[in-house]
């Protein structure tokens, strides 16, 4: 079930949203396409799109700001956002919870790349797990079963003995479903232990919650220099 709608390209230099735009619609998607900033957040209020490819470096309101704004206003909130970016360093923060994004891609990228990547986040548009059942209620993905209220995950109906801590980390990734988390806003979240300390604990986490989950691991995807994302369609790690 894939997202509907056009899909807003917002890039400054012509040749690259010109590219971006083309390629889209080769693959068969419509698409709207912004200069600065403000307007695109015209573009969007006006026409709601599928999905919007967001460029960092903007002139006038940068692209984070952009972000944030779209983030804030309620036609816009759920439109995924892929994020263009020259600088990997400040991928850490854009999708992280201070600006909100779903994905990135870095400069230069393959336009071929950049499709796969928008069709997958499409694909992921459904609402986040958590919003189906109630608060308290079971949510179920695929093979695995977490009840919330009594603690319990259940992998092909056989129970899967996590620690609480392994609980809140599947229940964080599963709530923020087809969203990257870096590892520090889950060091922040889950362990309550300050973003910047350098530390494995995430990484060693996640390897024993995967050995647990086993049929069901591939939900929970290492995104590459960046964190973990869980998924509602399996994902094979290579
Ligand atoms: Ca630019």
């Amino acid at each position: 079930m894939e997202r509907k709608g056009p899909i807003l390209v917002v890039e400054d230099e012509d040749d690259i949203r010109n590219l971006v735009v083309h390629q889209l619609q080769r693959e068969g998607l419509t698409t709207l396409a912004a200069a600065t900033g403000l307007q695109a957040l015209e573009i969007a209020r006006r026409t709601p799109p599928a999905l919007i490819i967001l460029d960092l470096m903007l002139p006038g309101l940068p692209g984070t700001e952009v972000c944030r704004r779209l983030r804030a206003e309620p036609e816009t909130r759920d439109v995924p956002i892929i994020i263009l970016s020259a600088r990997g360093e400040e991928i850490d923060r854009v999708v992280g919870f201070e600006v909100g994004a779903d994905d990135y891609v870095t400069k230069p990228f393959s336009p071929r790349e950049l499709v796969l990547r928008v069709r997958a986040v499409l694909r992921r548009g459904a609402p986040p797990v958590a919003e189906a059942p109630g608060p308290a209620g079971a949510l179920e993905v695929g093979v695995l079963r977490v009840d919330e209220a009594a603690h319990r995950v259940f992998v092909k109906g056989e129970e899967a003995a996590l620690t609480a801590t392994e609980f809140k980390l599947l229940l964080t990734l599963m709530r923020r479903a087809g969203r990257v988390q870096s590892r520090a806003q889950l060091l922040q979240d889950v362990w309550d232990l300050p973003p910047d300390m350098y530390t494995r604990t995430v990484d060693t986490h996640m390897k024993r919650l995967r050995e647990k989950l086993g049929a069901a691991s591939g939900h929970i995807e290492t995104v590459r220099g960046v964190g973990y994302r869980f998924s509602r369609e399996p994902v094979e790690e290579t």
